[in-house]
């Protein structure tokens, strides 16, 4: 069996297929060659950057196998392959405490408004030091205050867990019945119980301190100049989750008219081109798309997915 993992596989999920027997290249196919060369293989993986269309599937019958090294699957044809007999496979968890430790990285960054400093120390730090220590005097913590949740799935909970383990109070949405309980896993294997208070979205909203979403894109904003309206003044607003979610242009209204005090964006329309002005606007934390790009996560996805193949092919 030969498998083509066209965008990479971490070196414990390649040997654990390898082990299991099978061919592993990992050598990259531009897309416009995969429709000839695919046919010599039986499965793909692939991350976000390969497409896996319904005319490359009709391309390759010897094909049995697609994975997703990750959550997303819009760049491959699931139902027609599936229809078609292939197994298609992702690994919709092993990345979700990276996201979420990334959703703290920005609400810290945002309350010690470290993406200001971080801009501006290494250009004004040595001559005007006491004026940029006073502009960044009035930051606070993040304990007792109140985190609200869009969307209570995997990384909505892993983010609650976080949240609950550093004293903040949840208030949490999604658009299902959901369990609010929670186990936490404290260090030295501690375990804990914690319940979050469920919310309607209005509540989460207009109560929240600050504000993260973990919902998948849908369709419109979550976010936009209604909601923005409704939160409390000098709100902190994180998207770790899909561009979209938030209407970029009431974002920036609402930063500029200082409703929104920060925000901390990993995701954005237009990828990979996001609009100039948010990039730049002075109070957001950046990152380019990284949710799940820890070396933990990644070696989670490698061999999750490898599992799954090889659990396939035993079937
Ligand atoms: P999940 O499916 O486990 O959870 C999503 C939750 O959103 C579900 O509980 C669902 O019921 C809820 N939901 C759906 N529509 C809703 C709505 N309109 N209002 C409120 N809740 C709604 O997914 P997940 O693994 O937690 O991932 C969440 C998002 O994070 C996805 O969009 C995923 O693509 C994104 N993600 C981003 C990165 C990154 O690199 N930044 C990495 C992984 C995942």
């Amino acid at each position: 069996m030969k498998i083509l993992a066209n965008d990479g596989i971490d070196p414990a999920g390649k040997k654990m297929l390898e082990d299991a027997g099978f061919f592993v290249d990992t050598n990259n196919i531009p897309q416009d060659e995969l429709p000839v060369k695919l046919q010599e293989y039986d499965a793909i993986t692939v991350r976000s950057a390969t497409k896996v269309r319904q005319a490359l599937i009709d391309a390759c019958p010897n094909l049995k196998v697609i994975g997703r090294g990750g959550v997303g699957m819009d760049n491959i044809d699931v139902d027609y392959a599936r229809q078609k007999g292939l197994g298609v496979y992702n690994t919709p968890a092993s990345s979700s405490l990276s996201v979420a430790e990334l959703v703290f990285a920005h609400l810290f960054t945002g309350i010690r408004f470290l993406y200001d400093s971080n801009r501006k120390m290494p250009v004004e730090g040595n001559t005007r030091f006491n004026e940029l220590k006073k502009a960044y005097a009035k930051g606070i913590e993040l304990r007792g205050r109140t985190l609200g949740i869009l969307g209570f799935g995997r990384i909505g909970r892993e983010v609650a867990k976080l949240a609950i383990g550093i004293g903040m109070d949840v208030l949490a949405y999604d658009l299902y019945p959901f369990d609010p309980q929670l186990e936490l896993t404290l260090g030295g294997g501690i375990k804990v119980n914690a319940t979050v208070k469920t919310a309607t979205i209005d509540e989460v909203i207009s109560q929240s301190d600050f504000i993260t979403l973990h919902t998948p894109f849908i369709y419109k904003p979550i976010c936009g100049t209604a909601e923005f309206e409704k939160v409390k003044k000098g709100v902190g607003i994180i998207n770790c989750s899909r561009g979209g979610l938030i209407d970029e242009a009431a974002l920036i209204d609402a930063l500029n008219s200082g409703k929104v005090a920060f925000a901390g964006l990993d995701v954005y329309d237009n990828e990979p081109t996001p609009r100039e002005d948010l990039l730049k606007h002075p109070k957001v934390s950046l990152t380019p798309h990284i949710g799940a790009a820890t070396n933990e996560a990644q070696e989670r996805i490698g061999t999750e997915l490898a599992s799954l193949i090889i659990d396939h092919f035993k079937k």
